[in-house]
C-alpha cells in the first residue's frame, strides 16, 4: 500500500500519514475534469458542502462492508474467491435493456446518460451473467484460444464478477473495432470511463500492469460497481485494484 508524504495531482490535496488532507478544494474535481460540472453527488454520498477550509479527511472504514458475501458491493470476486455460493444470483434490474444489481442500475443509468450527453454513446455489450451462461462464455473462449488464453480472457464459472451484476463491460459506436480489445482504453470513451466513472462509484477493474495480482488483462472496458464513496477512495490513494486496498490475494487459479 502506497502511502507516502507527496503531493498528488488530485484536487488540492496532501497525501500524508493519516489522511489525505483537503486544501479548500472538493475531491470531486480532479484536475483536467474540471468540464464535467453535473455529475456531483449522485450515489450514497450525503449532500453536505464539502469544507470551505482545510480539515482532516477521516480515515476510510476498509470494514464497513463484507467483501465475501456476493450482495455487497464491496464483494472481492477473483480466481482465488469464486462467489460463495456458486451459483448465487442477486436481484436483477434493468437497465437500457441489460440486467445489473439495484445498486448499480442507477449509478449506471446515470453514467450512461453523462456518456450521451458528450457524444461518446456508450452502450452496455454485457452485464449480469448466470453461473450457467459464464460456463458458455469460457467454454467458447477456450474453443476460439484455448484454456490458457481463455483464462486470461474470461473467467471460469463461478468466479466472475458478471454474476454479482456489479460488472458491466461497455463499448463504443465510433471505435467498433476495439470493443474487448485493449485499444479501448485509447478511444475518446475509454479515456473519459478512466478518468470518470469514479464519480458514479464505478472502477476500471482490470487496470495496466496488474495481472499478477487481479488474474487478468487489462479491460478497460469491464466496469465493476463499488459505490462512489469506495471509488473516490481508491482514486485518492491512487490504488488501483481491489486486491491491494482490501489484503485480499489474487492472482490466478490455484493449481
Ligand atoms: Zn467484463
Amino acid at each position: 500500500m502506497r502511502k507516502t508524504l507527496v503531493a498528488v495531482s488530485v484536487g488540492a490535496c496532501v497525501v500524508a500519514i493519516g489522511g489525505p488532507v483537503w486544501l479548500g478544494r472538493t475531491p470531486d474535481a480532479p484536475v483536467g475534469a474540471a468540464a464535467d460540472p453535473r455529475p456531483i453527488h449522485v450515489t450514497e454520498v450525503p449532500q453536505t458542502a464539502p469544507p470551505a477550509a482545510a480539515t482532516t479527511r477521516p480515515p476510510f472504514d476498509r470494514g464497513a462492508r463484507s467483501t465475501t458475501d456476493p450482495t455487497s458491493i464491496w464483494v472481492v470476486v477473483n480466481k482465488t474467491h469464486p462467489i460463495t455460493p456458486s451459483d448465487f444470483r442477486p436481484e436483477l434490474d434493468i437497465v437500457r435493456g441489460y440486467q445489473v444489481a439495484p445498486p448499480a442500475a442507477r449509478p449506471l443509468g446515470r453514467l450512461l446518460d453523462a456518456s450521451d450527453r458528450r457524444g461518446l454513446g456508450l452502450k452496455i455489450a454485457s452485464a449480469f451473467r448466470s453461473y450457467g451462461y459464464q460456463q458458455g462464455v469460457h467454454a467458447a473462449t477456450a474453443a476460439a484460444r484455448g484454456e490458457a488464453e481463455a483464462d486470461l480472457r474470461s473467467a471460469r464459472a463461478g468466479y466472475s464478477e458478471h454474476q454479482t451484476g456489479l460488472a458491466v463491460d461497455l463499448i463504443t459506436p465510433d471505435d467498433p473495432g476495439c470493443d474487448f480489445e485493449a485499444c479501448f482504453a485509447r478511444t475518446p470513451a475509454g479515456r473519459w470511463l478512466a478518468r470518470n466513472a469514479w464519480r458514479w462509484g464505478f472502477v476500471v477493474r482490470y487496470q495496466p500492469d496488474t495481472t499478477a495480482i487481479t488474474g487478468y488483462q487489462p479491460e478497460p472496458w469491464h466496469l465493476r460497481y463499488v459505490g462512489r464513496p469506495l471509488a473516490r477512495e481508491l482514486r485518492v490513494t491512487d490504488v488501483r485494484t481491489l486486491e491491494e486496498f482490501f489484503g485480499v490475494a489474487g492472482g490466478d487459479y490455484p493449481s
